[in-house]
This record gives structure tokens, sequence and C-alpha cells, in this order.
């Protein structure tokens, strides 16, 4: 008897996310093989570079059988955007013939000039990526020691206009602080409401296991 894909033990594998109807058949967990979570541990630890923010990351890859890690680090020269350098991912593979692009993986860091925050989950221009590309399951962010992930399912739709998508979000954001939310806080609030708005199943958690909310 073969365990169904999202039973099996060890990290969590491509056919676990990759075919979902809805986030509540999304697996419970999600588990990160250990060379990844070093790899992102490792790319908080270079977010800031002479004490400045600068958004690290990725490309999240899986092999033939599925396994997932990050290839690509850097991603593309960035742009600066408010005040923030913005990860721009590379989905340019140099092994595509074992390697297939799932998703990406960014940083949110904040330095002390821009209040210093951690535990914010993905922004609108963010889900606006992942909306928008394709070869994209899986988008993972570190912020912190805290990860949060958002997948894909056939609910998710195709397209979204990013930019006033981002707009939106972080008008929501602004509205949720004047109201007395941290900036964090209200930033997970807005990321769990767009997640059922599009359709996403949504995680959160830290070091290797993150957890569906
Ligand atoms: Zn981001």
């Amino acid at each position: 008897m073969t365990a169904s894909p999202s039973t099996h033990p060890g990290p969590t594998l491509l056919a676990d996310i990759a075919t979902l109807e809805t986030p509540s058949q999304a697996p419970h967990t999600l588990r990160l093989p250990p060379a990844m979570v070093a790899t992102m541990a490792a790319q908080w630890r270079a977010s800031f570079p002479g004490g400045h923010q600068h958004e690290q990351g990725g490309t999240i890859v899986a092999d033939r059988h599925g396994a997932l890690s990050i290839q690509n680090i850097g991603g593309q020269r960035g742009v600066l955007h408010s005040n923030h350098h913005l990860f721009l991912p590379d989905i340019k593979l140099r092994d595509a013939a074992h390697y297939r692009v799932v998703g990406t993986f960014h940083t949110h860091p904040y330095d002390k000039a821009n209040g210093g925050a951690t535990g914010v989950p993905q922004s609108g221009a963010d889900m606006g990526v992942l909306i928008l590309m394709t070869p994209f399951l899986l988008s993972i962010v570190q912020s912190g020691s805290q990860l949060f992930a958002f997948v894909k399912t056939r609910l998710t739709p195709s397209y979204v206009d990013k930019w006033e998508l981002h707009k939106n979000t972080q008008e929501e954001v602004w509205m949720r602080m004047k109201a007395g939310q941290s900036f964090e806080v209200g930033s997970r609030k807005m990321a769990e409401g767009h997640a059922l708005r599009f359709g996403f199943a949504y995680y959160r958690g830290s070091g290797s296991v993150l957890t569906r909310s």
C-alpha cells in the first residue's frame, strides 16, 4: 500500500501541492528540506547589507522526484520601489533538464529606519507575482524567524492587476494601522483575507515546518 501524497514521511514533495482543487485539500503542514531551510536562513542574514534592508531570495525548484530546493539565489537585479529593494525572481534554470520551476522565495527585511518589523508576510505585489507567473505554485517569505507560504489551487485566478492589488493591499494595511493594529499584524490579517479571496492555501511557521491556517 502506498502512502497518499500528503501523508508520506519526510519533506513535502511537488506532488503534494501540484494539483490542489481547493485550499482545504492542501496538506496540513509544509515540511521543508534542511538544505532549503539553511538557504533561506542565510538569505535572511544577508538582508541587511551595511545595516540597510535589501530583499534577498531565489527560485524554488523541484527535481525529477519532486524534492524541493532553491536555485538562482539573488534573482534578477532588484528594483527600488517605495524605499524598498524588491527581489525579482530569475526563472531561467541552468539545468532545466533535471529541475522545474515551482515557486519563489524571498525575504522581508525592515531596517531600523523603516520600523524594524518582522513577521511580515507576502505583499499585494508578491501575490500578484504568484498569480501572474504561470510556473509558480508556491511563494515563501521569510521575515525574521517567521515563514509564510501561499500555495495556488484551481480556485486561484490566472490574472490580476499586480500594482492595483499592491496599492489596495497597502491601503488596507494603513486602515488597519489607523484602527490600532501593528504593521505586521495588519499585514498578516490582510494576507489571510487575500489568501481566501484568491484561493491560496496559506501557511505560517518557522524552521522547517509551516502549518496551514
Ligand atoms: Zn515581498
